[in-house]
């Protein structure tokens, strides 16, 4: 394993680079860039879509797009180099995950030559939000399980049902929605996919309000809603397939979705200006123990992210072990942050911009730390897959798969 860049690698950073340097701020020492929570939200969408298509001009917006459709056929490392120098810089957030990273991909592996045509371009600029109307109160880890019912009506479906956690909905004009259209088929077997034009009659969108104070993600309730079958990807029963598509690009997508200013170094920062009675924390037995074991899984981490990352150098696609990365990271998060406010004492249950020990950084960090466990599939779902697909054990048995979908058993 090499993990220095080779040196096509190293010429594509300094072209990336150069160019931001050229069209952004860099981040100063211990500023992060905006995220979706912070402030006027509408400002920052804004804002968010001017930089998406100032991206898009300069050839830069959707890299593993391939050039007809105005990417760069980028591979994925040079994706990877992107996400590390865009870091560095204080551009505004990412909120074309969805529609850049798992609509545009879906609709060219399932769409049709007319439906690339009306979507793809206003994706590529950012002119168009996407969100992804999949889980359900009684649908997440078992997405196959929907129960959002699409029903034929000459040129139209009729689609009635109800969605939850749908990030940034809210600020969506475009949803890429998963239906049953069959429920006497077997689970996987009688889905369809659709996208909705979000200002459709019958939506209706409330936001949810998180232990954090944001509100970025919502439940979508869909009454009565009309959705032309020119709106359908893939054929009618034929949903899951395109799902999997959608689901597979939504892991690259997040992949590298940094946990801003957490990391280890910032956690020794921290316990290094702390004292309390005893004297500075840094100096403690149990802090240096819980530091020292902090350090080993960030290092672990950091090096099994790093073999993926020679993986993609070497032209190789990443595979199921990318599992072990977030499955660790986000247990570490919460662990980390959870120490760093315990370090603090009682100026730990502060979360305040204004007062907090270093900001709202670790309470916020915390708060959020939960999250990171669920979405993209949950600690036990990322287990399950290490255990079938890497390690090889026998596979969980799935007994209601080949039942039609209404004779399967649900709680009342
Ligand atoms: C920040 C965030 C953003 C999200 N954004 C979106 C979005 O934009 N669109 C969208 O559609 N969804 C979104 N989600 C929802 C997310 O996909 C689901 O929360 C996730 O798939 C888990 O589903 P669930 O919440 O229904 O939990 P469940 O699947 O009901 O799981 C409940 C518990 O049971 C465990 N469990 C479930 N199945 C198994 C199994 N086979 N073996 C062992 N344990 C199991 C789980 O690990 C969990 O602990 C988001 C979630 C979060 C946290």
């Amino acid at each position: 394993m090499d993990f220095n860049d080779n040196p096509e690698e190293a010429t594509y950073r300094a072209e990336v680079r150069a160019w931001l340097e050229a069209n952004a701020e860099p981040l100063l020492p211990g500023e992060s860039a905006s995220t979706v929570e912070d402030g006027d939200n509408n400002e920052i969408i804004a804002l968010a879509q001017t930089w998406q298509a100032k991206k898009f001009d300069a050839g830069w917006a959707c890299l593993s797009w391939p050039k007809k459709f105005g990417g760069r056929a980028a591979k994925g490392m040079h994706s990877v180099i992107w996400r590390q120098e865009e870091k560095r810089f204080n551009v505004p957030p990412d909120i074309f995950q969805c529609s850049v990273g798992m609509t545009g991909p879906t609709l060219m592996a399932h769409g049709t030559e007319e439906q690339l045509e009306r979507w793809l371009p206003a994706i590529a600029r950012g002119e168009d939000i996407y969100c992804q109307l999949f889980s359900e109160p009684g649908a997440g880890s078992d997405l196959s399980a929907v129960r959002t019912r699409a029903k034929r009506d000459g040129d139209d479906w009729i689609i009635d049902g109800h969605k939850i956690w749908t990030s940034l909905a809210q600020y969506a004009n475009w949803g890429i929605l998963v239906t049953r259209t069959d429920f006497d088929a077997p689970k996987h077997a009688g889905l369809t996919y659709f996208i909705v034009d979000l200002s459709s009659p019958g939506i209706e969108i409330r936001s949810i309000k998180q232990i954090s104070g944001g509100e970025t993600f919502n439940e979508v309730f869909l009454s009565g809603v009309r959705v032309p079958d020119a709106n359908r990807i893939g054929d009618v029963g034929n949903g899951w397939r395109v799902t999997l598509t959608t689901l597979a690009n939504e892991r690259g997508a997040i992949a590298g979705a940094g946990a801003g200013k957490i990391s280890i170094a910032g956690l020794i920062k921290l316990a290094s200006r702390l004292s309390d009675d005893a004297g500075p924390l840094i100096q403690q037995d149990s802090v240096k123990e819980k530091l020292a074991d902090l350090y080993m899984q960030s290092r672990g981490l950091r090096y099994t992210s790093l073999r993926t990352l020679s993986a993609l150098s070497q032209g190789k696609k990443a595979g199921p072990e990318g599992s072990i990365g977030k499955l660790g990271a986000a247990i570490m998060r919460q662990e980390m942050t959870a120490f760093a406010i315990e370090l603090q004492g009682i100026a730990g249950s502060i979360d305040s911009l204004e007062v907090g020990v270093e900001g709202s950084t670790w309470q916020s960090g915390y708060l959020f730390s939960p999250a990171a466990r669920i979405a993209g599939g949950t600690d036990e779902i990322q287990r399950d897959i290490i255990a079938e697909r890497v390690l090889g054990l026998p596979r969980e048995p799935r007994v209601d798969k080949a039942l039609p979908f209404k004779d399967i058993p649900i709680g009342r």
